[in-house]
C-alpha cells in the first residue's frame, strides 16, 4: 500500500517531469516538431543488430537503454522494479507493475536527462552509454497482448456506418447506455511497420443471389487510440471507474484494417469476425497516462435528451477529466505518389474528445461483470470521427462506402484502399501551458 505522503511526493516529482520551461541535454528533444521532448518520455521495446528486444524510453529521436542506465547504477529506490522490468523482451511485467513504478521510473530519466540535472555534467559519457538512435535500432510490439477488445466510441462514427448499413435504424437503442465492444483478436495485432496483406474472403452484394470468395474489394483504415492496460484484475472482481485510471497503462495509435465487403455479409448476428482479425496495427511508442496528464478534459458534452450514464458508469472525476485532448490524423500515400516521392497527405483530422464514451467508462464497463483484464491487453477506442466533414476516421464515412472517392493531389482517386497504399495515422496533444508531445506514427502498406 502506497502511504499518502509517497503519493503526494510521487504527484510532485510528476509535475516537475511536465515543467514547459524543462529541456534535456539530448538537443533532438528540444525541437518544437519533436515527438517526444523531455515531457513526454514513452515507453517502447527496440533492439541492435541480433541483440534480444528489452524496454527502453524515448527522447528526441533517441532512445534510453533503460538496461544500461540500470547497469551504471544510475537508478535507484521506487525506479528499481520498473528498470528491472525493463530488461524484458515485452512491457507486461512493467504494465504488471501499475502506474506508481512506472511513474518513479520516468521522474528519475528525467531528471537524468533533464539540461541543469543530475546527468548534465556527464552529458559526453552517459549520451554513448545510454542512448540509441532511434534510426539504428528495430521497434517491436509493446507487449504480447493476451487480449483486444475494440469499442465502438464515437457516436458520430456509429451514426454515420449504422446509416449506412441499416438506413432506417443507425444507432441501435443499447448505444447511449452501454460502451459497445468486441472481443478481437490478438494473435494479429501487430506492431507500425508490419505489411498489411488483403484479405480473402466472403462477399455478397445486395443484388448478388449467392456469395463469391476472394480478395476483399473495400479494404478500408480505422483511426484509433489503443489503451494499453496495466495492472489487472482477478477473475470475478470489477474496477470502480475512480480507479480506472490506475489499470490504464498508457496510450498508442491503433489502425483496425477492415474489410467492409466481408464485414457486410458476416456482421450479423454476432459481430465482426473475419473482416477484421487479418491485421490490426499499433504504434511501438507507448504514451504513458503521465505524460498526458496536462491534456485531460471533459468529453463532449452529450445531446439534450441523451440518458445520463448508469451510476457505475458516472463520476465527477470521470466527468471532469475523463477525455484526453488529442488530436489524430490519417494520411494517405499511393504507390504513385510514393514513386513521385511525394509525402503522405492528410485525408482525416479527428479529436479524441469527440468520443461519447471515456476511455475510463470502456475499461470500467469491460471488468463490471467479473471479466478479468491483464497486462498488455488492448481496448481499442472504436473509429475516432467527429461530427464534421474531413473528421471521419475511415473511408467508408468518408467517401459513402466508396460512392464519393477522394480526389487526391495527383488526380488519382480512393473510394476503399489499393494495393500499395500507405497509410499513416499520427497523434499529438497540445494546449497552452503545456510542452506539445506526440505518439510517432503508426503506418503501414498494403499489399
Ligand atoms: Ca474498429
Amino acid at each position: 500500500m502506497v502511504s499518502a505522503s509517497h503519493a503526494d511526493s510521487s504527484l510532485e516529482a510528476l509535475a516537475a517531469t511536465l515543467d514547459p520551461s524543462r529541456r534535456s541535454w539530448v538537443s533532438s528533444a528540444n525541437a518544437s516538431e519533436s515527438d517526444f521532448p523531455i515531457q513526454n518520455l514513452p515507453f517502447c521495446v527496440f533492439s541492435r543488430a541480433s541483440d534480444v528486444p528489452r524496454v527502453g524510453v524515448a527522447i528526441g529521436d533517441q532512445i534510453v537503454d533503460v538496461h544500461a542506465a540500470l547497469s551504471r547504477g544510475l537508478l535507484h529506490g521506487d525506479a528499481l522494479a520498473a528498470a528491472e522490468a525493463c530488461s524484458h523482451r515485452s512491457m507486461n511485467a512493467l504494465m504488471a507493475l501499475g502506474r506508481l513504478p512506472a511513474r518513479a521510473l520516468r521522474t528519475q530519466l528525467s531528471e537524468l536527462l533533464r539540461a541543469g540535472g543530475a546527468g548534465d555534467d556527464a552529458r559526453e559519457s552517459l549520451g554513448p552509454a545510454l542512448l540509441v538512435a532511434q534510426r539504428d535500432v528495430t521497434l517491436h510490439l509493446p507487449a504480447v497482448v493476451g487480449d483486444y477488445t475494440d469499442f465502438y466510441a464515437s457516436v458520430h462514427h456509429a451514426t454515420n456506418v449504422g446509416r449506412m448499413f441499416r438506413p432506417d435504424n443507425p444507432l441501435l437503442p443499447n448505444y447511449k447506455w452501454v460502451p459497445i465492444g468486441y472481443h478481437g483478436r490478438a494473435s494479429s495485432v501487430v506492431v507500425s511497420g508490419t505489411p498489411v496483406h488483403r484479405p480473402m474472403g466472403q462477399r455478397k452484394g445486395p443484388t448478388d443471389d449467392v456469395p463469391a470468395v476472394g480478395p476483399s474489394r473495400s479494404l478500408d483504415y480505422e483511426l484509433e487510440v489503443a489503451a494499453w492496460v496495466g495492472a489487472g484484475n482477478a477473475l470475478g472482481s470489477t474496477i470502480p471507474l475512480s480507479a480506472a485510471d490506475e489499470h490504464l497503462f498508457g496510450l498508442s495509435l491503433l489502425n483496425d484494417w477492415s474489410a467492409r465487403d466481408l464485414q457486410a455479409w458476416e456482421y450479423q448476428p454476432l459481430g465482426p469476425f473475419l473482416a477484421k482479425n487479418f491485421t490490426s496495427s499499433v504504434s511501438p511508442f507507448v504514451v504513458t497516462l503521465d505524460a498526458l496528464e496536462p491534456f485531460r478534459a471533459p468529453l463532449a458534452p452529450r445531446a439534450d435528451g441523451d440518458p445520463a450514464p448508469l451510476p457505475y458508469l458516472s463520476d465527477d472525476r470521470d466527468r471532469a477529466r475523463g477525455g484526453f485532448d488529442l488530436t489524430l490524423d490519417v494520411s494517405l500515400r499511393t504507390a504513385t505518389m510514393r514513386a513521385s516521392g511525394d509525402a503522405p497527405v492528410r485525408v482525416s483530422r479527428a479529436s479524441f474528445l469527440d468520443l461519447y464514451w471515456s476511455l475510463g467508462q470502456m475499461l470500467t464497463h469491460h471488468a463490471s461483470n467479473g471479466c478479468n483484464l491483464r497486462p498488455g491487453d488492448v481496448l481499442g477506442s472504436g473509429t475516432v470521427s467527429g461530427p464534421l466533414d474531413g473528421a471521419q476516421g475511415c473511408l467508408l464515412e468518408l467517401t459513402r462506402r466508396g460512392a464519393q472517392p477522394l480526389t487526391l493531389p495527383n488526380g488519382e482517386q480512393r473510394g476503399f484502399l489499393e494495393d500499395g497504399d500507405e497509410v499513416v495515422l499520427t497523434g499529438y496533444a497540445e494546449r497552452p501551458g503545456a510542452v506539445r508531445i506526440g505518439f510517432g506514427h503508426c503506418i503501414g502498406v498494403v499489399g
